[in-house]
């Protein structure tokens, strides 16, 4: 009894507390990326009360005890999402993929992570989905530790290990070293392993599916990928597919994936059927002078034929994210940057947008896949991705006009806003 009534006094005190901290701002704006419009919205407000959007016009009244944040020479938008991350892996890009899992452990990983996860939020991503390549469940325990406060970083959606064919992502290996696949990938057997896998997965925690349909000789069969795909649906869960070529994007769509990552060199029609099936698309391209900057940044002297495939490279991925958004696919903003980079790995993130930006010349068009779309595509839409009333207040604030001079302007961090919590001003 006694325990009881010291309960009760401490959830009373608790809830005054949280009621005396529950901070209240004022943002005036010089411009507003509305994502839901698709557009720009001059001279605005926002009046952010404890974690919430309160209200979003034009002359509102301040309420006593309200700070004013003064943001009128800034274009806001709502906390940018990077869909396709992979913060517990670096890799160099004179080593193969799995260097990473030879020389670091589980520890060194997510002590790395912690300054990755704080680079996406200091450069205005509020919500990252993670996908894979993150030993046994490293992800959910970063995502829990930001949810606790004891890191600062985006609020994290996350895959745990990707399922995979018996390669996982590793090829070459020697046969003594192939233990390693089991230590990053969830290796499908069959069908019914397929179905136990994404049980095992969402009673862990895991809040979407990530399927590799495989790059090397051995592929998912559409069998198994229909079950992971059946399977996670029956629990509310989506799955989207690392699928880099026609054969294996195509069984991907016919299982029902609601999302398809790369793409690379996707036929028209798949893109067409894709419209059609509302499948959204993640392009993870990067811009031309950003892979200069990464071999550079790597100490990988590139070759002339190199340099012209990189070139062509980036232009077929230009041309696939126009197409993609004529034909009415919707485009999500993912920037895979896993690669390791002398600059903060949140602002190298960004190159993904510059490409979009130079694919489509539509400032709102790109905003709009790494806010509104990529919210659709993570699960979180119902919450943030746009700034309006009653949304969660992740907002973002550039210094300078992002509608009129996009490519410099989204360099240019002045504020970042988690939850109604300032990080960045
Ligand atoms: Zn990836």
């Amino acid at each position: 009894m006694k325990f009881l009534s010291l309960m009760l006094a401490l959830s009373v005190s608790l809830l005054l507390h949280s009621q005396g901290t529950e901070k209240t701002y004022l943002l005036k704006v010089a411009k507003l990326y509305d994502s839901e419009k698709n557009s720009f919205l001059k001279n605005q407000e926002i009046l952010v009360k404890g974690k919430k959007i309160e209200k979003v016009g034009t002359n509102l009244t301040k309420p006593e005890g309200a700070e004013v944040i003064n943001l009128q020479s800034c274009t806001v938008t709502p906390g940018l999402i990077d869909a396709h991350t992979h913060v517990l892996t670096i890799q160099k890009m004179t080593d193969p993929l799995e260097t990473d899992l030879f020389v670091n452990g589980d520890m060194e990983r997510t002590l790395r992570a912690v300054g990755i996860c704080k680079s996406f939020l200091e450069a205005g991503f509020t919500t990252i989905r993670d996908l894979g390549n993150s030993g046994q469940f490293l992800d959910l325990n970063l995502k829990r530790a930001i949810g606790n406060g004891w890191m600062i970083g985006p609020r994290m959606v996350v895959s745990g290990p990707i399922l995979s064919p018996e390669d996982g992502q590793f090829f070459n290996l020697a046969s003594h070293n192939r233990f390693v696949i089991d230590k990053e990938y969830r290796v499908i057997k069959n069908v019914e392993d397929a179905r136990q896998a994404v049980k095992d997965h969402i009673s862990k925690g895991a809040d979407v599916i990530k399927v590799v349909m495989g790059d090397g000789r051995i592929t998912l069969p559409l069998e198994e990928v229909k079950m992971i795909v059946e399977t996670a649906h029956s629990f509310g869960i989506k799955v989207t597919a690392h699928a880099t070529y026609d054969a294996v994007i195509d069984r991907a769509l016919e299982a029902g994936v609601d999302g398809i990552e790369h793409g690379y060199g996707i036929a028209d029609s798949l893109l067409d059927k894709m419209a059609r099936k509302k499948i959204y698309l993640v392009p993870t391209i990067g811009d031309y002078d950003a892979y200069i900057r990464l071999f550079a940044d790597n100490e990988r002297k590139i070759t002339p034929d190199e340099l012209n495939g990189l070139r062509s490279y980036v232009a077929a991925g230009e041309t696939i994210v126009k197409k993609a958004i004529e034909k009415g696919v919707m485009v999500v903003n993912g920037s895979d940057m896993y690669l390791f980079n002398k600059i903060p790995q949140g602002q190298a993130a960004k190159n993904t947008l510059d490409t979009y930006f130079e694919a489509c010349n539509n400032p709102a068009d790109v905003l709009k896949t790494a806010t509104k779309n990529a919210a659709i595509a993570c699960g979180v839409d119902g919450f943030t991705g746009v700034i309006k009333e009653n949304m969660t207040a992740d907002i973002v604030a550039f210094e300078g006009d992002l509608e009129k001079d996009f490519k410099k302007t989204l360099y240019k961090v002045k504020f970042v806003m988690k939850e109604g919590q300032i990080y960045v001003r």
